[in-house]
């Protein structure tokens, strides 16, 4: 069975919460070695590096997601930093712009990402970022916080397309992750994409609760189930999933591996 991460998952959050050990024992049954629990606003984040701490192969990550912008303010910062200190906490995330749906306005959306930015720099930890219908802000934002060598890199999770995105994910070190909409009918142009990130570049996630890969669409999703992802996409690349996951495996060291 191929060794894999789980590199974008939300277990602290219900209903995963709820049978947090059957969680965690399905996916390390089902060949998932690590599972990173991704925070989305400074309480959230408290509650994933909790749950990191229950178990040595689980991995936080403290931010502030767009949709959560009303949690921010300079005392919640400095609480998300405390958290986000500890060694538990490999990234800063998730964190982005989000103009798909009406969150904020883009000004009070970029002014939280920045912050956040700033604090990954604080911290010298790598940036989960979360790009909805933002592109183009976003990687000027990046290029922006991040320029000039100070980057400790990162990943554009829940990948959904965009030239631009990939062009500069591999300038600057970061990574592009497919979650199960790789797998979906609908997702010709998510799929498309696979060709142009090279797999020293490409990681695997479910964002589980949510985003179950084909065959479980429309389930509650989990952990366990990022190795559909890994097959599909192993399948389109024309490549064994063995391989492909030792691969996806090597990035997660080359990112994090200081820190785990
Ligand atoms: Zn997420």
């Amino acid at each position: 069975m191929a060794k894999l991460t789980d590199t974008h998952a939300h277990i602290h959050m219900p209903p995963l919460s709820d049978d947090i050990e059957g969680v965690v024992s399905r996916a390390f049954n089902n060949g998932v070695e690590r599972i990173l629990t991704v925070g989305v606003n400074p309480e959230d984040s408290k509650e994933a590096l909790k749950t990191a701490l229950m178990f040595p192969n689980v991995y936080a990550a403290a931010g502030i997601h767009p949709e959560d912008w009303e949690s921010f303010s300079e005392e919640a910062c400095g609480e998300l930093f405390r958290t986000a200190s500890h060694k538990k906490v490999i990234a800063v995330g998730e964190i982005g712009l989000d103009f798909y749906r009406d969150y904020a306005p883009a000004p009070v959306q970029e002014k939280v990402f920045r912050r956040m930015l700033e604090m990954s720099r604080e911290l010298k930890k790598p940036v989960i970022i979360h790009n909805r219908e933002a592109s183009s802000r976003c990687l000027a934002v990046l290029e922006e916080e991040l320029g000039r060598g100070r980057s400790a890199g990162g990943i554009f999770h829940c990948f959904s397309g965009g030239d631009d995105i990939i062009k500069w994910a591999l300038d600057n070190n970061f990574y592009i992750s497919y979650a199960g909409q790789l797998t979906y009918k609908s997702a010709g142009t998510i799929r498309e994409t696979l060709k142009l990130v090279p797999a020293d570049r490409m990681f695997v996630e479910t964002d589980s609760p949510y985003l179950a890969p084909v065959p479980l669409r429309g389930k509650t999703n989990e952990p366990a189930n990022v190795a559909y992802t890994a097959a599909f996409a192993a399948k389109e690349l024309g490549v064994e999933t063995e391989e492909l996951a030792l691969r996806l495996e090597k990035n997660f060291d080359d990112l994090f591996g200081r820190m785990l």
